[in-house]
């Protein structure tokens, strides 16, 4: 049976692919770093909703946890046929009230996280008898415009593009990979205070659901002749 690991996938928006890709026929491997319960909880709904096999795997997938993390789904279901790189932190701070440290923070929740499941996969994707093995990484919006007051997010998820397109090269044709932009999607990670105020800049008027970012997802799994690409899903807010 396929199998995919989707990394951060307790809540949010990697809980809506994890269940998308489980409902198109897939196993999965869900991912949680603290939110154990939540993980639980995803892996009982996968159950319940489809017939997939669903486990939780707590790693902190920004150090030795992506190791971990592969070693797990081997064991578990054989092998990995797809990859979300999902986990990922946001915190809004002016540069001159950001240290190094916190800096650095985001760029290994976010950027050394999908770099690193992705190094510990490629050898099982590249054995996967899948048609087409992929790897999608999230970004965001913000990376194609800038954002004030979040120097350090915007610096991971761009740097998440960068990574997207040399590991499309670098690992093609085996394993194709592409990166999701999301725009503004009501999560956790959703400023409450900010919601009249972005949804002002959205063209489409609105926040995006966790299921239109899983449509994505899904669509660049199965996007047999598309790599290196950057899918924006985003209502429009990158239009200007
Ligand atoms: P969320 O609700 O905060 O969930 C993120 C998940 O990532 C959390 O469950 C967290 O796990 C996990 N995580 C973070 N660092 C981790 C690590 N080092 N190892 C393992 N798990 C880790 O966020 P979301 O809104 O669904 O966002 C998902 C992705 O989409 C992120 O990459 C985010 O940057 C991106 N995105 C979101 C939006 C948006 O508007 N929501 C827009 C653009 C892009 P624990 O809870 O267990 O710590």
């Amino acid at each position: 049976m396929p199998a995919a690991i989707v990394t951060g996938s307790a809540r949010g928006i990697g809980r809506a692919i994890a269940l998308r890709f489980a409902a198109d026929g897939y196993d999965v491997v869900l991912n949680y770093r603290t939110s154990e319960q939540a993980a639980e909880e995803t892996a009982s709904s996968v159950e319940e909703r489809t017939d997939r096999a669903a486990v939780a795997v707590r790693a902190d997938v920004s150090g030795d946890g992506a190791e971990t993390l592969v070693d797990r789904a081997v064991d578990e279901f054989g092998g990995v046929d797809h990859v979300v790189n999902n986990a990922g932190i946001e915190e809004a701070r002016p540069t001159a009230d950001l240290p190094t440290a916190d800096f650095d923070r985001v760029m290994d929740n976010n950027v050394n996280s999908a770099y690193a499941v992705s190094r510990a996969a490629a050898p099982h994707l590249r054995r996967s008898t899948a048609e087409t093995p992929s790897i999608t990484n999230l970004s965001s919006f913000v990376a194609l415009v800038g954002y004030a007051e979040e120097a350090h997010y915007v610096a991971s998820k761009a740097a998440i593009l960068g990574l997207t397109k040399s590991l499309a090269v670098e690992f093609a044709p085996d394993v194709r990979v592409n990166a999701i932009a999301p725009g503004h999607i009501e999560t956790d990670m959703t400023d409450q205070s900010r919601v009249a105020e972005n949804e002002a800049t959205v063209p489409l008027g609105r926040y995006g659901h966790v299921d239109e970012i899983a449509d994505a997802a899904a669509y660049l799994r199965d996007a047999s002749y598309v790599t290196g690409e950057t899918l924006r899903v985003d209502g429009g807010v990158t239009l200007g």
